[in-house]
């Protein structure tokens, strides 16, 4: 059962816009919240925690898109038993269907629910690069998955988009709205894309950005093209940040709470690598940094950061 609650008006980006919460009663789980960043632009606001079952392992954002002939879905959770969960979610403010599902990574909660979606009849759409790392993480995602959701994750298979596009960028027309599909360099995993509003001004910018809760450097992450795709990606001067993770901002937070905090790690490490000052060391007089303390789970995440991005620039 899904109860719908409007909230008070608040304000993303400098826009006021209606937020809309999404209740589930236990038995459906799905922690989301519709908010509406635009005129029929949704972001699914997931939980900045850690995955869970009872989150069915969405700690991200998913979005969409409402257009006069479907819905445009962007990512498609971590399991098709997820699948009509989020329908509910897009049912909850259109009558139309979901017609696309638009991949932006390769993490689980992007697209392992892809193929609930495809059974319906929807267009599975992603870039070739996003999709290579997609293919290159499927069982390894799967078997963690499988610790933390046992049965939620029964059925769920891997299904990329049956014709991934060869190219950087893609122009799509989608229900009579225009998006662009774009990969500006890599960033948390390789092959990372951003979907591109033009006439909106809004971007959902996938795990390019992060926003209330710090980013993670994994060793599959690419930290100095990370920084360099954020950089890249600010001459669109979006209105709205549709983040991977975190609220719906604007692009001045999106610098505060990501770009300024890649910068800071790349600029740091750099000096300290070329001071022959010890990993350890480095780390440890790191650990504190004030102009992002702020951030959720700066404790656990700032030091492996440090250590990630210490071991990948001394690699170069
Ligand atoms: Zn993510």
């Amino acid at each position: 059962m899904v109860t719908l609650r409007s909230n008070a008006r608040r304000s993303v980006g400098g826009l006021w816009i209606g937020l809309l919460t999404l209740v589930c009663a236990p038995a459906a789980a799905l922690d989301l919240q519709v908010t509406e960043v635009a005129s029929g632009i949704y972001a699914l606001v997931g939980p900045t925690e850690n995955r869970t079952y009872d989150n069915d392992a969405i700690n991200a954002n998913l979005g969409f898109i409402v257009t006069p002939e479907g819905v445009v879905l962007v990512d498609s959770g971590a399991t098709v038993q997820s699948g009509p969960l989020i329908e509910q979610a897009t049912a909850a403010v259109t009558e139309q269907s979901i017609r696309w599902v638009v991949n932006l990574g390769s993490q689980d909660h992007r697209w392992l629910g892809n193929a609930y979606f495809a059974e319906r009849g929807a267009r599975i759409i992603a870039l070739a690069r996003t999709v290579e790392t997609q293919r290159a993480y499927a069982d390894s995602h799967l078997v963690r998955l499988r610790e933390t959701l046992g049965d939620r994750l029964e059925g769920t298979v891997p299904l990329t988009a049956p014709e991934p596009i060869e190219a950087d960028r893609a122009s799509l027309d989608l229900g009579g709205v225009r998006m662009d599909l774009l990969w500006l360099g890599d960033a948390h995993y390789v092959g990372d894309a951003l979907l591109w509003l033009p006439e909106s001004g809004v971007l959902f910018a996938g795990d390019l950005v992060y926003l209330d809760r710090i980013l993670g450097v994994w060793p599959h992450s690419r930290i100095r093209a990370w920084r360099d795709t954020f950089h890249a990606m600010e001459a669109l001067e979006p209105t709205v940040v549709v983040p991977g993770h975190g609220n719906p901002a604007d692009l001045a937070k999106a610098k505060r709470d990501t770009g300024e905090y890649l910068d800071w790690l790349v600029r740091e490490v750099e000096a300290a690598l070329g001071n022959w000052e010890p990993i350890d060391e480095t780390v440890e007089r790191l650990a504190d940094a004030p102009d992002f303390e702020h951030l959720e789970h700066f404790d656990g995440w700032n030091r492996r950061n440090l250590n990630q991005t210490y071991l990948q620039l001394e690699a170069e």
